[in-house]
């Protein structure tokens, strides 16, 4: 068993007592005093490999149904096209792309997650359908509500001016239009105040989009509502060369400073991507205990930079892992994820005493990603944490011989011998079929969605498809 606890121990055959939703004790086989004892369930899990589960630090539910539906595109027409496919869609769409989502992440040993939701406008509908798919999943879930109220100028290369009939056709689209303030705030604290109970495995915190499209009194308002309510903050951040220089020409400093000067900088704070950041912003970050959401899968994929993780985690910025959307990042695989977190940064850095080890991109992916999710209590295996287990089968291929658990589940496990999931302590996923739901039902009802989602919006994929040709 890997506990992955401060005294990073290991056992090779241990009992792990749980009562309720949580790890009382962690000791030697039949120790415990109430071994047993009728009261007592006990549960065989001989011959597996038991650790503390996954979180994906940032994902968003909306693109579980665009795998494969981009390839090269820049990044204005990822988005544009990544809008038409997400718009006006029903609340059962809504359920059913949050339902697909969790499958994926269920099956490979994801127990928990931040869900950067929507993509779009949004009304309460779609956050109680969002809030429902959660529920019935059995997953601990993060909503982050995404809000913004101002223009995507980011993804509009400044220096191509768009031409007289796209700006007519943008003008009447409407698309995104930005929400009265107090319209954000109510949405947002309603919200919370509905559906934030973490101890039943569901927090529910603001999210600006990015704060390159958020005003200053919007991103003031987000840190006021996290300090209110005690809950955290997640953003974008940074993801492309043009945001940085977008936040240069409009506050005459480094977006990381902007957000230090309005007083958002804090522990509460999640930054998926954060690329294209500088020394000075780097120690910002580690000094306000500012966690770091690296996508190394998605940053490939749109080719927007490969994030300064080996410079972060020397200087002591917490980092967390994520995988991002289906749409730019199509199987949204944590053991990638933490594969790519080690790996990535090496050919660049000379210095092999600063590489990321294997050791340290699971840390990423247990106790970075609760972090993010601002749990104190998982992410490992000891008394007193939450019940959030994976047992993988280590009888499988790649892990003949057992070698180093560590090194295995970061470099050769695929997410293909999850055995068991449990979340709070309930059985989620048993012997590799998730048991919470029916996931064959959600995989049949989400097979024609796209589709359907298409036609209703074929005015807007027109649009984007016209974005891909000037920005391609
Ligand atoms: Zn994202």
């Amino acid at each position: 068993m890997l506990t992955l606890d401060a005294r990073e121990r290991f056992f090779e055959r241990a009992d792990i007592v749980i009562d309720g939703s949580r790890i009382t004790a962690v000791h030697a086989p039949g120790a415990h005093p109430a071994a047993g004892a009728p009261a007592v369930r006990e549960i065989d899990g001989r011959g597996l490999l038991a650790a503390p589960g996954l979180i994906n630090a940032h994902t968003h539910s909306p693109g579980a149904l665009l795998a494969g539906t981009m390839d090269t595109e820049s990044h204005p027409a990822f988005m544009w096209l990544n809008q038409a496919d997400t718009s006006a869609r029903t609340p059962r769409e809504v359920y059913v792309s949050a339902m697909l989502n969790a499958v994926q992440m269920l099956q490979a040993g994801v127990t928990g997650a931040i869900d950067h939701f929507p993509a779009q406008n949004f009304g309460p509908e779609d956050i109680a359908a969002a809030v429902q798919a959660y529920r019935d999943s059995g997953m601990r879930m993060a909503l982050a509500v995404r809000i913004f109220d101002d223009t995507f100028g980011d993804l509009f290369p400044r220096d191509t001016p768009l031409p007289p009939d796209v700006e007519r056709e943008l003008a009447r689209l409407a698309l995104l239009p930005p929400r009265p303030l107090a319209q954000t705030r109510a949405l947002t604290e309603d919200a919370i105040a509905r559906h934030h109970v973490p101890q039943r495995r569901l927090s529910v915190l603001p999210a600006p989009t990015n704060p390159v499209r958020c005003s200053d009194a919007l991103l003031e308002m987000t840190r006021d509502i996290a300090q209110r309510f005690d809950v955290g903050i997640h953003t974008h951040l940074l993801e492309s060369k043009v945001q940085t220089r977008l936040a240069l020409e409009r506050h005459g400093c480094s977006m990381v400073e902007h957000l230090e000067r309005l007083g958002l900088l804090s522990p509460r704070l999640s930054c998926a991507h954060t690329i294209w950041v500088d020394d000075r912003d780097i120690e910002r970050l580690a000094s306000h205990g500012v966690t770091v959401v690296h996508n190394p899968e998605s940053n490939l994929k749109l080719g927007t930079g490969i994030a300064p993780i080996t410079q972060m985690v020397a200087a002591g910025v917490p980092v967390a892992l994520g995988t991002d959307g289906s749409v730019t990042n199509d199987n949204v695989q944590m053991h990638e994820a933490m594969r790519l977190a080690a790996t990535l940064g090496r050919c660049s850095e000379p210095d092999r005493r600063r590489w990321v080890t294997a050791r340290q991109a699971l840390a990423m992916a247990t106790a970075g990603g609760a972090r993010a999710m601002q749990l104190a209590d998982a992410g490992r295996i000891e008394a007193g944490c939450r019940a959030d287990i994976v047992l993988y089968d280590p009888r499988r291929a790649e892990w003949t011989p057992v070698n180093d658990p560590v090194r295995q589940r970061v470099f050769a496990e695929t997410g293909a011998s999850v055995h068991t999931v449990r979340v709070d302590g309930e059985v989620v996923v048993e012997a590799g079929r998730i048991v919470a739901f029916d996931a064959e039902a959600i995989l049949d009802e989400a097979r024609p969605m796209l589709a359907a989602i298409r036609a209703r919006n074929a005015e807007l994929h027109g649009f984007a498809r016209r974005m891909r040709e000037l920005f391609p």
